[in-house]
């Protein structure tokens, strides 16, 4: 094993002991515990059903959508329902060709490849993928210059799953080469009070219906929020002497956080303050935002806005990113109703 290959194999082993570590608290395991997304459930139920009634390997599967809505729990489901097992790594720590092949040839006979983020796979990486997925086989050149040559060899039968939070920075030769590609979407606050409900329950936490929809209705539609903010209200239950989660205690733990009364938290309001204040509310490029953020452009274009768009305080033109009467109007009731620090 070179350090190269070390590098990737310890990163494989640190995300799957993160996932298994939260496994056992939140991470749905089955479908059946999976609220939301329903059109992608149902689809995935199907392939899966089909699959192991023909008795071979799921297709190569594609899940794109904003970060913690569930891409990687699909994975460890589909994993779980075709009994098979799970191997993790993530687009941006494979470098080399060499790291994709050794991951690729020592996969044990029905596995699941999960690669995160798999846009950032630098492309002569990617191009690896290409002969693995659509005939299980590695072309290996051996050799350099005139006496260069070609070896291929078979590998065990796996299942790739793919996710990106841009479906749009994949190449079209390696999208192509999925057979199943699904969109996940923000989740409804219904789909979100059921997940809530379930994580408290799973950490014994009393929190009362009314709570729950406040937390169902302040996540952005991100199951990872909504578990985030449940783990913080509960400190703040505790600390506070509250066995039972209300309301009160909710919303003083939200307003701690800078959570305001549609989610936002502060770096989404500093981004429409931006906007309003030092560019009359644009048109602007993401660049000037995120340079006036401190922050990366990519972080902007997969983790904030997304979402204020969605809600439609923020509209993409082709001249940039523009300010909308709603996004300025609900900038301006939190800021009468918190102040201008909040
Ligand atoms: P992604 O891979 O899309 O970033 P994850 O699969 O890591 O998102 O999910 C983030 C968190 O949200 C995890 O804690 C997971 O348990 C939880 N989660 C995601 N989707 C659901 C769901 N449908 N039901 C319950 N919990 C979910």
């Amino acid at each position: 094993m070179t350090d190269q290959d070390h590098v990737v194999f310890t990163e494989i082993a640190r995300t799957a002991d993160s996932f298994e570590a939260e496994r056992t608290d939140l991470r749905p395991r089955i479908f059946d515990e999976y609220p939301g997304q329903e059109r992608v459930v149902e689809n995935l139920k199907i392939y899966t059903q089909a699959a192991r009634l023909r008795g071979k390997m799921l297709d190569h599967v594609l899940l794109h959508g904003p970060p913690g809505l569930g891409k990687t729990t699909l994975a460890g489901i589909i994993a779980q329902t075709m009994e098979c097992s799970l191997k993790i790594t993530a687009g941006p720590v494979i470098e080399r060709p060499a790291d994709l092949m050794g991951l690729l040839a020592n996969l044990e006979s029905n596995t699941v490849l999960f690669i995160d983020e798999i846009h950032r796979l630098p492309s002569h990486v990617e191009e690896v993928l290409y002969s693995a997925m659509e005939d299980g086989r590695l072309d290996v050149m051996i050799g350099q210059g005139p006496s260069a040559r070609s070896v291929s060899f078979d590998l065990k039968p796996f299942t790739l799953i793919g996710a990106t939070t841009r479906a749009g920075a994949l190449s079209a030769p390696l999208r192509d080469r999925f057979g199943i590609v699904e969109h996940l979407d923000y989740y409804s606050p219904e789909s979100l009070g059921l997940i809530i409900r379930r994580s408290a329950r799973l950490l014994s936490l009393q929190l009362d219906e009314s709570a729950a929809l406040v937390l169902a209705s302040r996540c952005r539609g991100t199951p990872r929020i909504a578990n985030m903010l449940l783990r913080r209200v509960m400190d703040f239950a505790l600390v506070t002497g509250k066995q039972v989660v209300d309301t009160d205690v909710a919303e003083k733990a939200l307003f701690r956080l800078g959570v305001d009364t549609r989610g936002l938290a502060r770096m989404d309001r500093e981004f429409l303050r931006i906007m309003r204040d030092r560019h009359d509310g644009g048109p602007v490029g993401l660049e000037s935002i995120a340079a006036a953020l401190n922050e990366e452009k990519t972080t902007l274009e997969d983790v904030y806005e997304p979402y204020l768009v969605s809600v439609g305080y923020i509209n993409r033109t082709p001249r940039g990113r523009q300010l909308s009467a709603l996004g300025s109007s609900h900038l301006k009731e939190m800021e009468q109703m918190f102040g201008l620090n909040f």
